[in-house]
């Protein structure tokens, strides 16, 4: 595999970080995670612009143009022969001499790679639905910039492993924030239901895209804070993420929600993602 560093184009044996890079040892680094299907990247200017926006949020320097990062991300794509699969994007600020505060002019580290994922958008839990199980949201407050600081949601990933369920859905005084690496929602008399942005979840490309598909196709879109209660009676469940678009959730907690199958909302939905999606990638 050919992998991305500062820079250069390297095979990914040879591709280098320093020890004292703060993204190691602070976990000082944010990332993206852009899709690719049949060759072409989805969503790209709102990776993008989620980068910028995590990046100013930690005053860290960006080092790359948009234009520039859109030539990488195809140049991986097509140097690794990716149909279906991912790019990871992760910038650090860099190494410097261990201490808190952060280095005055640092240089960051920018990384980028591929995983293929063959039929990626042909994902049999799509068929099935998603378990999932619900967990105290640990995480710290600034849920709305994308650091790699990301050893809860792996612990939640984990207690859903256990627990025999594919996730975990986190909650904070009863209402539900989002899933380890997804956002979240309920279906209720044909209304989609789904947290409102703030700094407790992440601001979601594919959830930014699903709701203005939703919009566009005249379905009723609430965005605010729902209880775990609220969610074992819903009608329905899914998530979105970059990864997994529209993904039915038909279990919480052991509760199964309508009749325990994928439900008509989720499914048109991530029908509609991934047919618009298709169309503007690039
Ligand atoms: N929420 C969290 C905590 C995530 O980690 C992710 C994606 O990684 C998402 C939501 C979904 O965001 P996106 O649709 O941009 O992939």
């Amino acid at each position: 595999r050919t992998v991305y560093v500062n820079g250069e184009y390297l095979p990914e044996e040879q591709a280098t970080v320093s020890i004292f890079d703060r993204g190691f040892l602070f976990a000082d680094g944010v990332y993206e995670v852009t899709s690719v299907i049949g060759g072409k990247l989805l969503d790209f200017d709102g990776h993008a612009a989620r980068l910028e926006r995590s990046l100013n949020e930690l005053e860290m320097p960006n080092p790359i143009s948009r234009d520039d990062l859109l030539a990488v991300h195809r140049e991986l794509v097509s140097a690794n022969g990716i149909e279906d699969g991912l790019v990871y994007l992760q910038i650090t600020r860099g190494a410097a001499d261990r201490d808190f505060a952060y280095p005055e002019d640092p240089t960051p580290t920018i990384v980028l790679f591929t995983q293929a994922k063959p039929g990626l958008a042909d994902n049999p839990k799509a068929q099935t639905g998603m378990k999932v199980i619900s967990i105290e949201d640990q995480r710290w407050g600034r849920r709305d910039i994308k650091t790699v600081q990301l050893l809860y949601p792996s612990m939640g990933k984990m207690m859903a492993k256990a627990a025999g369920a594919d996730d975990a859905w986190m909650t904070e005084e009863g209402h539900v924030t989002e899933g380890t690496s997804n956002n979240a929602y309920i279906v209720k008399d044909g209304t989609i239901i789904t947290r409102h942005l703030g700094t407790e979840i992440l601001h979601g490309i594919t959830r930014a895209a699903v709701l203005r598909f939703a919009k566009e196709a005249q379905m009723k879109v609430e965005e605010r804070a729902f209880t775990l209660d609220e969610a074992k009676e819903a009608d329905e469940a899914f998530i979105t993420s970059a990864s997994t678009f529209v993904m039915p959730v038909v279990e919480i907690d052991g509760t199964a929600l309508g009749d325990g199958t994928p439900g008509p909302v989720a499914r048109r939905l991530r029908e509609i993602y991934l047919d618009e999606s298709r169309k503007t990638a690039v």
